[in-house]
């Protein structure tokens, strides 16, 4: 193993994102070390550089997606072999509070995350503990693998748990970009109708390519697509990947009554609800955070029977962070971006 290692951190906030060297980590008890080959790029890692979530102690090493081969096996630690492949749950979870004990371990009061309060997977190696492991099949490629646990189990939770997505439902989902486009794939697998949109032609040509139909919020009303969409009945899931005002308001406005709006963006500080026609049409808003490690093992086995299509919109080195920030923040990019090693 060597002593240092390439990593991506936050040094400070409203800074940029540094490559640096970093002496390698070592697994703990109950830990495996995973020398990651791939790692998905989050705007959630722009919002952490902006200071919009508290990392601890600085500097902190991000990358809350990754997938790679176990290379050290710590102690006390029994199912996992060197060399098996593998991406992780983000969620370091207690598995005793009422929310882990009910399944609902995205809700844990004390959850550590992976690249948010511990040492994430944009660099050489990573620690992981050994409950976060999912295995990756042979035929799903490291770069597949690792945009699953945020950019595609987030939104298998949003809609599968917190939407109960099912046959013959209309889905009106609100952006298009790393998440939304697998939440096409998503709904549509779960046998929904969907409806999609986005300001940008490319990213809506993506979302028809996998079975949705596309509006371009640019140019295209969406009250006009939806009436049609649904015979002027209104959509029963909305998935809000934006989480704006305007995205809440649209959102809200061409939803049935009892309609859910599913809130996975969360780009506005605060929101604004029309209350009248919230009250008489019993619509919810739902937050959605996350994924359980069951919901990434859901993905994985989805992935590999073809049922998704992991969309991987640009392939940078971990050397070319600079780059590959500039080019998420510039937002013309269809799917994710994955840092490959
Ligand atoms: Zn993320
Ligand atoms: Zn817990």
């Amino acid at each position: 193993m060597p002593d240092m290692m390439r990593a991506v951190v936050i040094a400070r906030y409203g800074g940029t994102l540094e490559l640096t060297r970093r002496p390698a980590p070592r697994s703990g008890f109950g830990e495996v070390l995973v020398q990651v080959h791939a790692s998905g790029l989050c705007s959630t890692d722009l919002h952490l550089l902006a200071g919009r979530q508290k990392l601890g102690d600085l500097p902190r090493i991000i990358g809350h997606e990754l997938a790679g081969e176990i290379v050290e096996v710590g102690d006390g630690v029994t199912r996992w072999r060197l060399g098996d492949r593998v991406t992780a749950a983000i969620d370091i979870t207690c598995g005793r509070c009422r929310h882990c004990l009910a399944g609902e371990t995205q809700r844990c009061v004390t959850m550590r995350r992976i690249g948010f309060e511990q040492d994430g997977g944009h660099a050489d190696f990573v620690t992981v503990p050994a409950a976060n492991l999912v295995e990756v099949p042979p035929d799903i490629s490291y770069a597949a693998a690792s945009i699953l646990p945020d950019a595609v189990a987030c939104m298998y939770h949003s809609l599968v748990h917190q939407g109960r997505v099912g046959v013959g439902q209309r889905v009106l989902i609100l952006g298009v970009g790393g998440l939304g486009i697998h939440g096409v794939q998503i709904a549509r697998s779960a046998g929904a109708e969907v409806l999609a949109t986005s300001r940008r032609w490319e990213r809506v040509a993506l979302a028809e390519e996998y079975g949705a139909i596309g509006v371009n919020a640019k140019d295209q009303s969406l009250d006009h697509a939806v009436a049609s969409f649904t015979q002027g009945e209104g959509v029963d899931l909305v998935v809000d990947n934006i989480g704006t005002r305007d995205s809440v308001r649209e959102g809200l406005s061409v939803l049935r009554p009892g309609g859910k709006h599913l809130l996975v963006g969360y780009l506005d500080e605060t929101l604004e609800i029309p209350s009248m026609r919230f009250f008489k049409t019993e619509q919810e808003i739902i937050g959605c955070r996350g994924s359980t490690k069951q919901d990434l093992i859901d993905v994985v086995l989805l992935v590999q029977l073809g049922r998704i299509t992991p969309v991987i919109g640009a392939h940078y080195k971990l050397e070319q962070i600079d780059e590959a920030a500039e080019r998420l923040a510039a937002g013309d990019l269809v799917g994710r971006i994955v840092l490959t090693r």
